[in-house]
């Protein structure tokens, strides 16, 4: 048999705009630093909500790492991260030198819990890294409000998240800092890049140093060309300009990219709960708006042994899958060596890593691979209830 269909779990939705963008960025003289950076840091803030101050940066891991050194996070404090998410919101702890306290989470929606995070709480909890897994966005009023009882920072971890709200507040503004990413599976990307959110002025202009070497004043500002001073040890975490004026053309269709994702995830979902066997990682709560990044479903116990052959079977038949995330970060061996692993302690992140798939929603799939998508998965997935 000839595969005729093949359907990425994910793949960039690039058009003329992105190409036009790029190519007047390399007509001019500025590559970074520039224009571009300013006015997509602009249409961010404005497309998150009034009191956004935006930064531009090479990577969500870059805007995660400098939201610990700009809220004087390092040294003998402890952050409560989930278990069941990205290496990346461990490792910028790590990189700060605090410790890392993992907690499990909710089995519906892969979220940190508030009364879990109240069980973690120790004399040196300094922060909350929230994660809003898969795009569900966490309970942020009660998150916020026991951070605030116990004087706590809150950075929000927003790889999976753009056009995610609980009420009508978009998530990355509840909290002290947070992080999107523009990695190119993401819901836009810029090639790399991510920017680096904040509710508070002074830290995104601390910030904006330390994301360029710590830096007192940018060139424009010096009244001595090539003459500066460093106030703090930063890094080089920029974004250039051909990425600013490609995720800038990529922001301008975020409406539509939502909604395609929206569609897909209801039209999928409401397939697929009808087959017995499994459930669909998803929020009930009214106030929570995802950004549906893909349809993320979870084996029961019984067929969970099933599910690299399910997998098997759909990328056979020219359908990507992948998982979020393949190992609870604590068993990762990095983290497994550094502070042992017990796993009684996360069976619901492990549930997650060992018996979910997850399946594309994004605005790459046409009607007909749509179709053919629903069609194949339903059918594939119905075999379970047989064996
Ligand atoms: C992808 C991802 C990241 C990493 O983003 P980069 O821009 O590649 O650094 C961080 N956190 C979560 C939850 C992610 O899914």
């Amino acid at each position: 048999m000839t595969l005729t269909t093949s359907i990425p779990f994910a793949k960039p939705w690039i058009t003329d705009d992105e190409r036009r963008a790029v190519l007047e960025v390399l007509e001019g003289s500025i590559l970074t630093h520039g224009p571009r950076g300013a006015a997509f840091e602009e249409a961010f803030g404005t497309f998150l909500g009034d009191d956004a101050h935006c930064v531009t940066v090479s990577s969500c891991m870059a805007a995660l790492h400098l939201s610990y050194i700009a809220l004087g996070i390092g040294a003998g404090d402890e952050v409560l991260v989930p278990a069941q998410t990205h290496t990346a919101t461990v490792h910028a702890v790590e990189w700060v030198g605090a410790k890392p306290v993992f907690i499990d989470c909710d089995p519906e929606t892969g979220n940190m819990m508030p009364e879990s995070i109240e069980r973690a709480l120790t004399s040196r909890t300094k922060a909350i890294a929230v994660v809003h897994f898969v795009g569900i966005p966490c309970r942020m009023p009660a998150i916020m409000k026991l951070a605030q009882g116990h004087g706590l920072k809150v950075i929000e971890d927003c790889a999976l998240a753009l056009g995610a709200r609980y009420g009508i507040r978009h998530v990355g503004l509840f909290g002290d800092a947070a992080g999107f990413s523009f990695y190119p599976a993401k819901h836009i990307t810029s090639g790399e890049g991510g920017m680096f959110v904040t509710r508070h002025r002074e830290v995104a202009e601390s910030v904006r140093k330390l994301r360029a070497f710590g830096v007192d004043r940018h060139n424009s500002e010096r009244s001595v060309p090539g003459m500066y001073d460093v106030l703090t040890l930063g890094l080089n975490y920029r974004m250039s300009e051909l990425q600013a004026a490609m995720g800038l053309a990529q922001l301008n269709r975020i409406e539509e990219n939502l909604k395609s994702r929206q569609h897909h995830f209801t039209l999928l979902k409401d397939n697929l709960k009808t087959i017995n066997g499994l459930r669909i990682i998803d929020s009930n709560d009214p106030q929570a708006q995802s950004s549906h990044y893909c349809l993320s479903l979870i084996l029961e116990e019984k067929n969970q042994h099933q599910r690299q052959a399910v997998m098997g079977r759909l990328n056979e038949r020219g359908i990507g899958t992948s998982i979020y995330y393949p190992h609870p970060v604590p068993r990762l061996t990095y983290y497994r060596k550094k502070y042992g692993y017990d796993k009684e302690r996360y069976p619901h992140a492990e549930q997650i890593s060992d018996a979910s798939l997850a399946l594309p929603v994004g605005p790459h799939l046409n009607e007909a691979d749509f179709a053919y998508l629903m069609d194949q998965s339903l059918s594939i997935l119905e075999e379970l209830k047989r064996i």
